[in-house]
C-alpha cells in the first residue's frame, strides 16, 4: 500500500508538531506532502529538510529557505491551494481562528479527508462548511479530543438513537478559583493549563471556557445534535474525553490519558486503529474520576458562545472574531481577564448579523465584529 499523503497546515504549532510526531512513528503508512506555517521560517525549513515534502508554504512574510532546495511558496493564496494539492489524501488543519476557514472549505471542496483541529473555521463557516462537505464528497474527521471521542462513541448510529451528548471539560486553571479573585488573573496564569499543553489562543479560551462554547457549537455542526440535547460536565482528570447517551439508556464513553496524538492518529487512520506508544490506562493508579457542575455564572464567555450558536447565521462568526480580538488584547496586556467577555458581548450587540449564505457574509461579519471589539478594547 502506498503511504497516505498528508498536508499539515500550521506545522510549527502544537497540533502541527503532534501530527508530525505521529507521522514520524508511522513512516510506511503516512508521507508528508506539504507543510505550512504562519511565521517561524527557520523552523519550517528544518521540518522541510526532515520530511522532504513536495512543497512548503510560509503564509506570512519571512526569509526564503537557505538549505532546502524544494518548492517554497509564500502568501495566503498558496496556503489555501495547499489544501487542494494533488498528492494530498488528508489535510490536517492546525491553523488558529478565522485564518483557517478558506483552507477548511478548500479541503472539503477538493473531496479530501479533513482532519479538523481548527474548530473556529467550522464554527464561523457553519452551513458553508457542511455544504462543501456534501458537494465535494470529502470527509470531516474531528481532531478535537472531545469530538474525536463523540465520533468514536457514535459509531455511525442514526441520530434518532442519540438521546444526549455529554461533553467533558477540564474546567481550566480557574475551575476552583473564587470569582472575586478573577481580576487578579494575569496572562501567565491563564497560559498555565492543568492538563493540556497547547497554543496560546486555545489555552486562554480554555481558561475563559470560550473553548467549551466553541466545542458545543462544533459538536452541534458535526453531529447534527440540537443544543438542548448537549450538556457540559466538568471532569478535572481529563480521562473521559466525552460521552454519548443513547435512547436505550446506555452511555458510551471514550477514555485515555490526555494527549492529542491519539485523536490525531485516529483522524489519520480511521476506521483502522494503528499501534501507538502510549502506556495503557491504569485506572487504579488514577484512583477516581470526578465530575462537577460547570460554574456558568463565573464564565460568561461560555454562555455568550452558546447563545451565539443557538442564534446561528453570522452570530457565531461575530462571537469567534470578537473573542480572537479579546484574547489578543488580554495577552498584550491591554485588558484584564474579566474584560474579555465585555468585549465579546459589545461586539455581539453592535455588529449587524443575518443569514449565512456566502463566504462574503462570514468575511463581512468577521471584519465588523473585529472593529466593534477593537473599539471596546480602545474604550
Ligand atoms: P498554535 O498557535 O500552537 O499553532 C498554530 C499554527 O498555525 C502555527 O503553525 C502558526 O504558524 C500557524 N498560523 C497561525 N496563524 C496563521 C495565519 N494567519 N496564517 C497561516 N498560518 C497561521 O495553535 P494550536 O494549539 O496548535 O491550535 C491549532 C488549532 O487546533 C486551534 O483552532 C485550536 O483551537 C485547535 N485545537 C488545538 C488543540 C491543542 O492541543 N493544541 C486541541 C484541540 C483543538
Ligand atoms: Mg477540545
Amino acid at each position: 500500500m502506498n503511504p497516505t499523503g498528508v498536508v499539515v497546515l500550521g506545522a510549527t504549532g502544537s497540533i502541527g508538531r503532534s501530527t508530525l510526531a505521529v507521522i514520524r512513528r508511522h513512516p510506511g503508512r503516512f508521507r508528508v506532502v506539504g507543510l505550512t506555517a504562519g511565521c517561524r521560517a527557520l523552523e519550517l525549513e528544518r521540518l522541510a529538510r526532515e520530511f522532504d515534502p513536495e512543497f512548503v508554504v510560509l503564509a506570512g512574510e519571512g526569509p526564503g529557505p537557505k538549505e532546502w532546495a524544494g518548492a517554497w511558496q509564500t502568501g495566503e493564496e498558496a496556503l489555501v491551494a495547499a489544501a487542494a494539492s494533488d498528492g494530498a489524501d488528508i489535510v490536517v488543519n492546525g491553523l488558529v481562528g478565522f485564518a483557517g476557514l478558506r483552507s477548511t472549505i478548500a479541503t472539503l471542496e477538493a473531496g479530501k479527508r479533513l482532519a479538523l483541529a481548527n474548530k473556529e473555521s467550522l464554527v464561523v463557516g457553519g452551513e458553508l462548511v457542511l455544504a462543501a462537505l456534501r458537494t465535494g464528497g470529502g470527509e470531516l474527521i474531528p481532531v478535537d479530543s472531545e469530538h474525536s471521542a463523540i465520533f468514536q462513541c457514535l459509531q455511525d448510529r442514526p441520530r434518532e438513537e442519540v438521546a444526549r451528548i455529554l461533553i467533558t471539560a477540564s474546567g481550566g486553571p480557574f475551575r476552583a478559583l473564587p470569582e472575586a479573585r478573577f481580576h487578579e488573573i494575569r496572562p501567565q496564569d491563564a497560559l498555565a493549563h492543568p492538563t493540556w499543553t497547547m497554543g496560546d489562543k486555545i489555552t486562554v479560551d480554555s481558561a475563559t471556557l470560550a473553548n467549551k462554547a466553541l466545542e458545543v457549537m462544533e459538536a452541534h455542526l458535526l453531529f447534527g445534535v440540537p443544543y438542548e440535547s448537549m450538556d457540559v460536565v466538568v471532569h478535572p482528570e481529563s480521562i473521559i474525553h466525552s460521552m454519548v447517551e443513547f435512547r436505550d439508556g446506555s452511555t458510551i464513553a471514550q477514555l485515555g490519558y490526555p494527549t492529542m496524538e491519539v485523536p490525531i492518529l485516529y483522524a489519520l487512520s480511521h476506521p483502522e486503529r494503528l499501534e501507538s506508544q502510549f502506556k495503557s490506562l491504569d485506572l487504579v493508579a488514577t484512583g477516581s474520576l470526578t465530575f462537577e457542575r460547570l460554574r456558568v455564572e463565573a464564565f460568561p464567555l461560555f454562555t455568550l458562545g452558546v447563545e451565539a450558536g443557538k442564534e446561528g447565521g453570522t452570530m457565531p462568526a461575530v462571537y469567534s472574531a470578537a473573542n480572537e480580538v479579546a484574547v489578543q488584547a488580554f495577552l498584550d496586556g491591554e485588558i484584564g481577564f474579566t474584560d474579555m467577555a465585555g468585549v465579546v458581548e459589545a461586539a455581539m450587540v453592535r455588529t449587524p448579523t443575518g443569514d449565512l449564505s456566502t463566504l462574503e457574509d462570514v468575511v463581512t461579519a468577521d471584519a465588523s465584529a473585529r472593529e466593534a471589539a477593537r473599539m471596546r478594547v480602545d474604550g
